[in-house]
């Protein structure tokens, strides 16, 4: 039996008055892909930043690695995390956003080993070296010494993914990795996608990649207002979805 790597249950997000995510009820277990759908403005980033640790939620029960988001337990009582514990538990988890937020003065390289080097207090060579196998990995072994700027939207996110590896992290969370780029480089950056799942990655991603998500996700869930409507395997939900939301939906997209 596999372990839930999240686990939702009635998670609530508000800002101030407005109420974005208003239950939400998923697990994704250990070596699964998921795949998050759903208009936008559904939630799915917030959802997304929740489990990064980047929003508080504000009703249900989120656990990610098993761990309460955002509060500890000790002695039957729950206290917020510290920001130690918060970091701490944010360094298991790689997120790889649309925009692909590199450091634009520093190399590809620096940029695949400051975390690696601060935060995991690793050597710096040992982080270099491993920097190169995964450049190598993602296809950019000739691109450890360039800048951002000189680099197209494509491999700019490679590096993003590359970079979010060096971390080494249990899990990894992408929003709309591929939704900023020219249609032809998108097929590069699924690719590294579709290879860091066979090789196990436990992966949540947000996508309107309807291909990546028949042939990688194990699990599709369509969201929309601030709940999940549907979810199931790919066959299921995209080729013979069950609510009328999710079929008005994909008629849309495909
Ligand atoms: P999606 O990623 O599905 O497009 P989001 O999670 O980005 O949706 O946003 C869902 C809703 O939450 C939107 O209406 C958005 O305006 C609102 N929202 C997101 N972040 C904030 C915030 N920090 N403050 C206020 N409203 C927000
Ligand atoms: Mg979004």
């Amino acid at each position: 039996m596999s372990s839930a790597i999240i686990s939702a249950r009635g998670v609530q997000k508000s800002f101030g008055r407005v109420d974005v995510l208003k239950g939400i009820d998923l697990d994704l277990f250990e070596g699964q892909v998921m795949c998050l759908l759903g208009p936008s403005g559904s939630g799915k980033s917030t959802f997304l930043r929740c489990v990064n640790h980047l929003e508080s939620v504000s009703g249900g029960v989120l656990t990610v690695h098993g761990q309460l988001v955002g509060y500890r337990e000790r002695r039957g009582r729950l206290y917020e995390s510290s920001e130690a514990e918060i970091c701490r538990d944010r360094s298991d988890i790689g997120m790889v956003f649309q925009h692909f937020n590199l450091f634009p003065h520093m190399t590809v390289l620096e940029n695949l080993t400051i975390g690696p080097v601060t935060v995991r207090g690793k050597s710096r060579k040992a982080a270099a070296v491993r920097a190169v196998e995964l450049l190598d990995q993602v296809g950019l072994g000739d691109k450890l010494k360039a800048y951002p700027r000189q680099l197209s939207g494509g491999q700019q996110q490679r590096v993003a993914i590359a970079r979010a590896l060096a971390m080494e992290p249990r899990l990894m969370l992408f929003d709309e990795p591929t939704s900023a780029l020219d249609p032809e480089l998108v097929g590069d950056v699924l690719a590294v996608m579709k290879n860091l799942a066979s090789e196990g990655m436990t992966m949540l991603v947000v996508t309107h990649e309807m291909g990546f998500a028949r042939e990688v996700a194990d699990v599709v869930v369509f969201m929309d207002g601030g709940v999940v409507v549907e979810s199931g395997p790919p066959g299921e939900v995209l080729d013979n979805p069950r609510n009328e939301r999710t079929r008005a939906f994909l008629s849309a997209v495909l």
